[in-house]
């Protein structure tokens, strides 16, 4: 860190190493594996995964080369799957760094058998079959062809199969059950029975509310990191978040009533008021669909954002209360009594807590305790 820096992210590392004894329990024989692919959803990647891997984490996982590349390069030497559709002048760099890959059509598997033969390597993979999000992966009906021309050179190491849900984040969800169903179908294929491959299905609402999905390794990221979108069974209640976005008040002025606050006066004083100034805005990722409408807590309460959020500022009407220049501001996490999540500001934004996470930038220092 290149000195003080009034905001931060703090990630409480002992609650994330408890969410993932949680959900270890709950999975059973199971393996887990942990993308923390997005930073490890803004909560810093290196640290996420050294963490979760001393938790007892079996595989991590991330989107592309580059995060592959930067856990190498960081010292963590556990199996890494790279889940995105690689490019061609990937597939070298993919081999080098020991990344395992996915496999999603004949044609790349051609373009990786070229390249192995080529540095005389050997690769790991997984076949990617899509069951129904219409994305990346080959078809139930085409995947046994590919597979078979993966058994059928000696370059390949096939280590695993998988899919992704469409509709996973909740429970009860009927697409969801049909997945299962195609992911079954071709599980039980003659062709499959006797090989050694893992089968993998769960993403975070898999894990928690369809036990059918867990096969032989679940991809929970989501619920690792505290959250999901419905009520958690029993034997989940004890997950919580392990992210909080901190800053300090940086300003303090006494506006008369009838004053427009911030960039285009979308907030107006009702009367004389004290406003104070944050200095985090969405050139750290906080979303600026939130200006009017999210809170924060300082001094233990909860305060509205007055006016649009700035690049790097915004500012809070705290009406006649007494707030100091350099008090705590909590914008995500707990202060007193009360609390803020990213998924309540998700909702305030329609969207997801991934989104929310993953858009605070590393502007913010992350501050991971112990
Ligand atoms: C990101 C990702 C996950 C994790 O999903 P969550 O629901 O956020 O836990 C699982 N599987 C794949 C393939 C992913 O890309």
């Amino acid at each position: 860190m290149n000195g003080y820096h009034p905001s931060r992210v703090e990630i409480d590392i002992n609650r994330l190493q408890l969410n993932i004894s949680i959900v270890r329990n709950f999975i059973g024989k199971s393996l887990y594996c942990l993308p923390v692919k997005a930073n490890a959803y803004g909560h810093g990647l290196e640290k996420i995964a050294k963490a979760s891997l001393e938790a007892g984490v079996d595989f991590l996982a991330v989107a592309c080369l580059q995060e592959g590349v930067l856990l190498r390069k960081a010292g963590i030497e556990s199996p890494i799957i790279v889940f995105g559709a690689f490019h061609e002048n990937q597939i070298e760099d993919l081999i080098r760094y020991d990344l395992q890959f996915s496999i999603s059509s004949q044609l790349k598997a051609r373009w990786v058998k070229e390249v192995c033969e080529k540095i005389g390597k050997t690769c790991q993979v997984h076949i990617e079959v899509d069951t129904g999000i219409q994305r990346t992966g080959v078809r139930p009906a085409t995947a046994l062809f590919l597979l078979e021309y993966i058994y059928s050179s000696p370059v390949f190491e096939p280590v695993g199969i998988y899919s992704h849900f469409a509709t996973g984040d909740g429970p009860g969800h009927p697409f969801v059950y049909h997945q299962i169903e195609l992911f079954n179908e071709l599980k039980r294929h003659p062709d499959l029975v006797d090989k050694k491959l893992i089968w993998h299905l769960a993403n975070s609402g898999g894990t928690a509310y369809y036990p059918e999905s867990h096969f032989d390794m679940v991809r929970p990221s989501l619920l690792t990191f505290g959250y999901l979108m419905d009520e958690l069974p029993s034997a989940l209640s004890g997950i919580a978040p392990c992210f909080s976005l901190k800053s300090h008040v940086s300003y303090f002025k006494v506006v008369e009533k009838g004053k427009g606050i911030s960039y285009d006066h979308t907030y107006t004083t009702e009367k004389e008021s004290r406003i104070v100034t944050v200095p985090v805005g969405y050139g750290d990722g906080y979303p600026r669909a939130l200006s009017n409408k999210a809170e924060v807590l300082i001094r233990g309460k909860r305060y509205k954002i007055a006016g649009t959020i700035c690049m790097d500022q915004f500012m809070v009407d705290i009406g006649n209360d007494e707030v100091f220049v350099g008090d705590e501001v909590v914008l995500i996490g707990t202060q007193g009594e009360e609390q803020i999540t990213a998924k309540h500001l998700a909702t305030l934004c329609d969207t997801n807590p991934r989104e929310i996470l993953c858009l605070l930038n590393n502007r913010l220092p992350r501050k991971f305790s112990p």
